[in-house]
């Protein structure tokens, strides 16, 4: 297989774009193909600014019939394509690759069916979250999978990143939704690789290996999605502590006493800080951490699990513990968590990382985050989702500081975080994936062998390299 660079690459403007683009036009609505310099800006890259290249052209297929048609006329140029959804991906994965075609989903985003019988959904790629949630809640249904942007993010990105977020815990991540993919492969066949049922071991799994493969395997452009009896209204904890190793000990403490709450998400005292900066949720500003813990199960139940939490918490030493007062209170504090990240932004350039650890190894995690911090003389802000031992330090960049030498700094600091993450055990990102931003760790993390068998895959399935090229394995 040749290797690409498709950054730097000249062999992908081999072929003549002009024909390409003619090709597109046949294919494509009038409006649904862009290729003005000023309407492709949006595209150079996605939530991670760091990376960005403007790309030849954008097309936004209504149907499969389109994508079969795209890629294979992408195919016969040998251009390279990047699948893209919403573009809040924060790995660099739906960035612009410089003579590449980016494939955009957003016009593919209707819910094709909610079968109540069997409790899933069919949808296209391009339905935003927060949609498919609202029109399945007006049936009594409920999607678990919610990333922190799932008001904008799209179900196809959700899958091909393996999105996790505040539910993880209890519900698990994308991946553990999904029975059904339609994929589209780089020869341009259509593929279908599940179906209804709830146990299938025919053959290989390739559904579970095309989830999270970030667009280098296949394009997905039908799924459909597990969905559960709509739960209990949420009874929702707020607990304070003076150290941010109690609140690790706290969550420590719940993951060994077996409790499965649906949300435990941590905010550090500066998140906590630019989070109330913002929304002015009344948060104590002077605890060291805070947890908020949430439980969907219906009546006592829910109770208890929320009284067992609040015995994890003090015994740990927080101090202070409250319940929401209603369910309006306990949606702008989860609403304050989702937006912990922009609350960050708010204060400067900011650069988000995804590391997970075993649940046990938590209270080292943060203590770990304190030294390199320390050590490196940078500004992290940590948040995230602690019951699943996935945290998100977030590098701040303040307003007076020159951001060249941060940069340097942050690059130091990054290297150490990732070395205290793989010593205990962890890996360099839980939800967001390698995308384009974290290959130099891929092989750290997973050795040469693991690596070898990424590469063969990618090779039987992508001979051209024309998917996504240059993301996850570099
Ligand atoms: C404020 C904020 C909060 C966030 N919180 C979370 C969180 O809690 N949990 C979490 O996991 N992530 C989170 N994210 C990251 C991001 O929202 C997720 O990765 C999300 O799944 C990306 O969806 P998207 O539609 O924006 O995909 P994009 O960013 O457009 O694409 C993501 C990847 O999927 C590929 N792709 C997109 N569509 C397809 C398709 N149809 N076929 C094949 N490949 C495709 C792209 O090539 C790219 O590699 C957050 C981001 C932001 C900005």
């Amino acid at each position: 297989m040749r290797e690409h660079t498709p950054e730097r690459d000249p062999e992908f403007s081999k072929a003549s774009p002009e024909a390409l683009l003619r090709e597109l036009r046949a294919i494509l609505a009038p409006d649904s193909l862009i290729t003005d310099e000023e309407l492709l800006r949006p595209y150079e890259c996605d939530g991670l600014s760091a990376y960005r290249r403007l790309p030849l052209a954008v097309a936004l297929p209504e149907d499969e019939a389109q994508v079969v048609a795209i890629l294979a006329a992408c195919h016969r140029a040998g251009v390279p394509i990047v699948p893209r959804g919403a573009g809040t991906g924060l790995s660099g994965g739906a960035a612009g690759i410089e003579g590449a075609l980016t494939i955009s989903f957003t016009r593919m985003n209707r819910i094709l069916e909610i079968d109540h019988g069997n409790l899933t959904v069919s949808v296209q790629p391009g339905v935003v979250n927060a949609d498919l949630k609202a029109a399945v809640a007006a049936e009594g249904l409920f999607y678990a999978p919610d990333p922190a942007s799932y008001e904008s993010c799209t179900i196809g990105g959700n899958l091909a990143t393996n999105a996790g977020g505040l539910c993880c815990v209890k519900y698990g991540v994308t991946r553990d939704a999904v029975l059904d993919l339609e994929i589209v492969t780089a020869a341009g066949k259509i593929v279908r690789l599940g179906g209804k049922n709830v146990k299938d071991v025919a053959g290989y799994g390739l559904m579970p290996l095309i989830v999270g493969s970030q667009g280098t395997l296949a394009l997905i452009t039908e799924a459909t999605l597990r969905l559960r009896a709509a739960p209990a209204p949420r009874t929702t904890l707020l607990a304070f502590f003076p150290t941010v190793d109690a609140a690790g000990d706290a969550v420590a403490a719940m993951t060994a006493g077996g409790l499965v709450p649906v949300t435990l998400e941590l905010m550090d005292q500066f998140t906590v800080r630019a989070v109330d900066d913002v929304h002015h949720l009344g948060l104590d500003r002077d605890a060291a951490a805070m947890l908020l813990v949430e439980s969907d199960l219906p009546g006592p139940a829910g109770l208890a699990e929320m009284e067992a939490a609040e015995a994890a918490c003090q015994a740990a030493g927080a101090s202070m513990v409250l319940r929401a007062a209603d369910p309006v209170e306990a949606d702008w504090l989860r609403q304050g968590r989702r937006l912990a990240y922009r609350a960050l932004e708010a204060i400067g350039a900011a650069r988000m990382e995804d590391i997970g650890v075993p649940r046990s190894r938590i209270p080292e995690m943060l203590r770990a985050i304190g030294d390199v911090a320390a050590a490196h003389n940078v500004t992290i802000g940590t948040f995230g989702h602690a019951g699943d031992g996935n945290l998100h330090p977030t590098f701040v960049v303040g307003p007076g500081e020159p951001e060249a030498v941060a940069l340097e700094r942050i690059t130091a600091a990054k290297a150490a975080l990732y070395e205290a993450v793989l010593a205990l055990g962890g890996t360099v990102t839980a939800e967001h994936g390698i995308g384009a931003s974290r290959q130099a760790w891929l092989l750290r993390q997973r050795g040469e062998d693991a690596v070898a068998m990424m590469r063969a895959i990618k090779r039987a399935l992508d001979p051209d390299n024309l998917l996504n090229p240059g993301r996850v394995l570099g």
